[in-house]
């Protein structure tokens, strides 16, 4: 790997911890839909605007001991760890798709593509919602980025059959459980997939979100951690299977190479 690769590569990964910095505020303001713009940051408890070197990801937690620096109030762990996970998941991205880039404008499409994976994940475990705003966002940027693409309409396409496969997926739930087994929230996550990752990629980001979730619905019945009527938050599995489509293809196209069939 050149000097050159790892200096870029460090470099997303900084810009990967600003982000993460920014997804905290997405994940705290969307679902309330509160703007993500105004107010600037401030502590959630004594409302003291954050100044900007305080506001250094994970750096500044450090040396704030987690605290506010007005208030002394304890600033919960999660941002910096947000932040962490996001300057990892940008790393593990750029280089994973190096080879494929032909400029480095591609990776933007693909960063706004994980963080709204990755914000979406939390807000859903935390607020059991997957805001449309957030995944319409990421459909508009999806289909726009297609239109840049070899096969443009292979992206368009995915877009809608996400959102019907999930729905139909959704009915049959319905007549099965006899109550709403899909939210609305879901279908239109789907079709956000959909528009970033193309059919073939799409069918099997939701093979992998449904195979993964079963094997944890099943882990928590058995453990009696949840009961049989107990939501089930489908978000997260959906952004696994997001993450790990191409490099599952990868893998898949390489043993089928492999063993030649
Ligand atoms: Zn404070």
């Amino acid at each position: 790997m050149g000097s050159e690769v790892l200096l870029s590569g460090i470099l997303v990964i900084i810009l990967g911890l600003c982000v993460g910095s920014f997804l905290n505020v997405v994940i705290c303001r969307f679902p309330k839909g509160e703007s993500i713009v105004f107010p600037s940051s401030h502590c959630p408890i004594c409302k003291y605007p954050i100044k900007a070197y305080d506001n250094i990801p994970i750096l500044s937690w450090i040396i704030l001991k987690g605290k506010c620096r007005k208030c002394n109030c304890r600033i919960p762990l999660r941002y910096p760890v947000i932040e962490l996970t996001t300057g990892m998941l940008f790393g593990i991205q750029y280089f994973l798709y190096l080879k494929n880039f032909s400029s480095n404008l591609e990776l933007i499409p693909l960063f706004i593509f994980v963080s709204v994976l990755y914000s979406q994940s939390v807000i859903d475990i935390e607020t059991q919602m997957l805001p449309f705003s957030l995944s319409l966002f990421g459909i508009f940027t999806g289909l726009l980025w297609a239109l840049f693409r070899n096969t443009w309409w292979d992206y368009y396409l995915a877009c809608a059959a996400g959102f019907a496969i999930m729905g139909m997926i959704g009915l049959v739930g319905k007549y099965i459980y006899k109550k709403e087994a899909m939210g609305g929230g879901d279908l239109v996550f789907a079709a956000f997939l959909g528009s970033f990752l193309g059919v073939k990629n799409m069918v099997t980001a939701l093979f992998i979100a449904f195979f993964v979730s079963g094997i944890f619905a099943i882990f928590f019945l058995v453990s009696g951690m949840k009961g049989r009527k107990d939501e089930f938050p489908l978000g997260p599995f959906l952004a696994l299977g997001g993450f790990l489509s191409q490099p599952f293809m990868n893998i898949s196209e390489g043993l089928r190479k492999y063993f030649g069939f």
